[in-house]
């Protein structure tokens, strides 16, 4: 494939942008693959980039029930950071976004990582007690975050209210080089460094049934036939239960519906991203100028990819709070995803009851920033049976009682 470059966009200019390549290949399915990856989200095809990239394994098919990326990869509000609590989870997280810093190089396609800074308000007495607490597991992590103060909070962030009507802001967690990246962008570039490698991206396949024998994993069913493999990667996110079905094992995972929405753009008045957890609300800024809001999950488990107008209302009141400027905006579009949430608010990067079958879910709200460290672990746990980075992430830690509790890191919906 040829390589995006400014002299490919200065030598198209000239020829009316008629040399490009397809960006991915559209592949039928063959009979059979080494690895099979369900699930052509941003961890799905990251797993299949690094199974190729970092063990040479490139006989893969990525199916997909729709078109790729349009699942909560392509729903989220896309904020990156690593400023998590736990040991396990600063490593795969800082690992991700540490892969974030280069990923537009090693794809070839600019994914528009852009480390504006993440800060996440502390609003009560308990929460900075709570806050400082992670910003000493960090620097004992290795992860950069401080504590700091509200005048530091206004000097970044000129259009918060500091005295708000319920909650005054008492400083925040802040990351520097968190950020935002273009989630479509993510998905296109692995799907794009795939099909290069040879992979086959196959859109509009659903899977229907695991096919195993004597334990073992044989192949899936699709709406486009029967399709043997070696080993079988689920990575379906919200759908990762009704998968696990299939092969008669169950999860302890609830799906979800996330919502988020944007407003009109406006000119820049933004330039970090700010996360509320109290009053429950977060926001930043897109390159084209709009706010982008991030709301509530639903208190009830279900499947529709749709906002509720009693969440908007919540967002929106919890945000006009701390910027008091956004009561003057129009909103122009809502939606939801269906997340995948576990009870200690950590991953599932495990193998399961059926031999050569691995599941990854239970990112639940936030799984957008660990894509490449999530494709990373899971490839190698797929290729050698084992991963530093997933190891702690096994389904025996809800059998064995280790939790890996997050539920403050992921307090809010992010
Ligand atoms: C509103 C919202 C805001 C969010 N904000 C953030 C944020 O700011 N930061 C952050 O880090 N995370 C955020 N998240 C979470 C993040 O989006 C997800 O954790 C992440 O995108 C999950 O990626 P995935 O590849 O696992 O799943 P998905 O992108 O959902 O991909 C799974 C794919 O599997 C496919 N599939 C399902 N069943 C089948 C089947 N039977 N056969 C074939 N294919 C199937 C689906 O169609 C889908 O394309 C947010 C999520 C939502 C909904």
């Amino acid at each position: 494939m040829k390589r995006y470059s400014a002299f490919a966009i200065a030598r198209e200019a000239f020829r009316a942008h008629t040399g490009w390549d397809k960006a991915w290949a559209r592949a039928e399915p063959k009979r059979r693959y080494d690895v099979i990856i369900v699930g052509a989200g941003g961890h799905g095809l990251a797993t299949a980039y690094y199974l190729g990239k970092n063990f040479g394994i490139t006989n893969v098919a990525v199916l997909e029930k729709n078109w790729l990326g349009g699942g909560n990869t392509g729903r989220n509000t896309t904020i990156i950071r690593s400023n998590y609590l736990q040991d396990p989870s600063a490593a795969i997280y800082e690992k991700s976004r540490s892969l974030y810093e280069h990923l537009s190089q090693d794809l070839n396609y600019n994914v528009m990582f852009s480390p504006r800074g993440v800060m996440m308000l502390a609003q009560t007495q308990h929460e900075i007690r709570g806050y400082q607490r992670t910003a000493h597991a960090n620097a004992l992590q290795g992860v950069k975050t401080e504590f700091i103060t509200p005048e530091r909070v206004k000097e970044l962030c000129p259009i918060i209210e500091l005295k708000g009507p319920r909650y005054p802001v008492l400083g925040a967690l802040w990351q520097e080089r968190g950020g935002t990246a273009r989630h479509d962008a993510v998905a296109w570039g692995y799907a794009r460094a795939c099909s290069d490698m040879g992979m086959d991206i196959i859109q509009n396949c659903e899977v229907t049934g695991v096919r195993t024998e004597a334990g073992k994993v044989q192949g899936v069913s699709t709406t486009l036939g029967e399709i043997d493999c070696a080993k079988l990667g689920v990575v379906v996110a919200g759908h990762s239960g009704a998968l696990a079905d299939m092969a008669a094992f169950r999860l302890p995972i609830e799906s979800v519906a996330l919502q988020a929405l944007v407003s009109e753009p406006i000119k820049p008045c933004m330039d970090v991203v700010v996360m509320a957890n109290t009053v429950h609300g977060y926001m930043s800024q897109s390159d084209k100028g709009e706010m982008v809001i991030g709301g509530g999950a639903d208190g009830y488990n279900n499947y529709t990819q749709r906002g509720s107008f009693h969440h908007i209302e919540e967002t929106v009141r919890a945000l006009v709070e701390t910027f008091p400027m956004i009561s003057r905006l129009k909103m122009l579009r809502q939606w939801g995803g269906i997340v995948d949430m576990t009870g200690d608010r950590s991953p599932i990067l495990s193998k399961t009851p059926v031999e050569n079958m691995f599941m990854n879910c239970g990112w639940g709200t936030g799984g957008f920033k660990a894509i490449p460290g999530s494709g990373w672990g899971f490839a190698e746990l797929m290729a050698t049976g084992e991963s530093a980075l997933c190891a702690e992430f096994s389904l025996d830690r809800f059998r064995e009682g280790r939790f890996i509790d997050e539920s403050v890191a992921a307090g809010v919906a992010h």
